[in-house]
């Protein structure tokens, strides 16, 4: 068999613990034998970033750049006995945390839809898709504790010395106080993301804010979002056929609901926060999740909404059978060689994209899946080894 050939190589972000284990077969029982995979490799195991003091996941952004296309492993964010696991000369931050600030990137969560799954919401057919904010808001705010009555202002003073003065409360006993900020420029970068990626992937966008309430904060959103699809998104939008709409994030929660699903809800950060632990959770698991950041100047990079689970790799050090799901990890490989392919013009990556993603459903629906999935399962399912339920979709995988 003549095997696809590619023309720009994959970032490709290779991880921690049982995710490492998974990537590997992956790359082997489910890519290798059809695709002459060409990947560009960085090492972010924990150990190869200490070793490098973690300029690998700076080189591994910094070559996102240059590339456009990632594909990235789940990856340990090292606490305090982690340190002391691997030894480590320091506390090394997220990967994902040092490669979203060099893109500047937005974070898409998209659940992963099977037969016989069903979402806790009826009416949802289809997946949606959650862009969070990741700048900003309450989670770099200040915070006062207010002891007893007093003024509470705000003050802004220029770099020209001139101030700007509202007042907050006049408090008459004690509370609480807290200040937040946002910038333009995030919020301009936020913006293009999710047009791009709502283009990228012909859905819909919705964005939602409380500006009713928030007339100056809120409402700066909403303006940055609106201008920036006037200039520059509004005919592309048209000309694929879908649309940009606003509204109040009490309305959309209500509007979600009563959806089929297929669209994109970016959201500011805190509700981002809260509403995709809630999509996750009524669309199944979170081993059906997959992520996408994408950079406001349209570089992606795929991974697995999940982590490295930790429990399943102690399991398997000790010889144990583990059924770990793949699922998302696998996405993120189709999403990846997907839009390799589109931005290369390779018709047959894209299309083996496809055929890799319908093996992996077809083999769920035939019954066979990993044990957290079985458990969510709506008929007769067969619980399989990781390795065992690979196989099972290299087999349906054809060509
Ligand atoms: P986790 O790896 O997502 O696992 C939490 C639990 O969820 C697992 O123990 C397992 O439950 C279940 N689970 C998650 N993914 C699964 C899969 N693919 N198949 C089957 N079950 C799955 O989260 P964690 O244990 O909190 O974090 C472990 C490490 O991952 C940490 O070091 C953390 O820093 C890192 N992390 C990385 C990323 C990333 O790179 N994007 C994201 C989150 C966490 P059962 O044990 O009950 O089967
Ligand atoms: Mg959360």
């Amino acid at each position: 068999m003549i095997k696809i050939q590619m023309k720009t190589p994959l970032v490709e972000m290779d991880g921690d613990e049982m995710t490492r284990i998974l990537w590997k077969e992956i790359k082997e029982i489910l890519i290798a034998p059809w695709v002459d995979l060409k990947t560009e490799y960085y090492d972010l195991g924990l150990k190869h970033r200490d070793e490098t003091d973690d300029r690998v996941t700076v080189e591994s952004a910094e070559a996102t750049l240059k590339y456009g296309v990632a594909v990235k492993c789940a990856t340990i964010t090292p606490n305090a006995q982690r340190v002391e696991e691997y030894g480590l000369k320091e506390m090394w931050k997220s990967p994902n945390g040092t490669i979203r600030a060099i893109l500047d990137g937005t974070v898409f969560r998209a659940p992963i839809l099977v037969d016989g799954v069903r979402p806790t919401v009826r009416t949802w057919k289809k997946p949606i898709t959650i862009a969070r904010h990741a700048y900003g808001d309450v989670y770099r705010n200040a915070e006062i504790r207010i002891p007893g009555a007093g003024t509470a202002e705000l003050v802004f003073t220029g770099a020209d010395g001139k101030e700007i003065r509202q007042k907050v409360f006049d408090f008459k006993g004690p509370g609480v106080l807290q200040g937040m900020h946002n910038l333009d420029g995030s919020i301009a970068s936020f913006a293009r993301s999710c047009f791009n990626y709502a283009l990228s992937v012909k859905q819909d966008l919705w964005f939602s804010t409380k500006d009713t309430i928030s007339k100056t904060y809120d409402h700066r959103f909403k303006d940055i979002f609106a201008e920036i699809y006037e200039a520059e998104f509004k005919a592309a939008f048209e000309k694929a056929g879908i649309t940009y709409f606003y509204t109040l994030i009490d309305d959309a929660v209500a509007r979600v609901v009563r959806s089929e699903g297929g669209f994109i809800w970016a959201c500011k950060n805190y509700d981002g926060d809260v509403m995709s632990d809630m999509i996750a959770t009524a669309f199944g698991s979170l081993a059906m999740m997959t992520s996408v950041l994408v950079s406001p100047n349209g570089q992606f990079e795929y991974e697995a909404a999940h982590g490295t689970v930790t429990r399943h790799y102690y399991r398997y050090l000790k010889g144990e059978e583990t059924s770990t799901n793949p699922v998302a990890t696998i996405f993120a490989w189709s999403g990846a060689l997907r839009k390799r392919g589109e931005k290369d013009g390779l018709a047959d990556l894209q299309a083996f994209a496809d055929r890799l993603e319908k093996a992996t459903l077809d083999t769920i629906g035939a019954g066979i899946m990993t044990k957290d999935l079985a458990l969510l399962y709506e008929g007769a399912a067969k619980s399989v080894n990781s390795r065992a339920f690979l196989q099972a979709i290299a087999e349906r995988i054809g060509g």
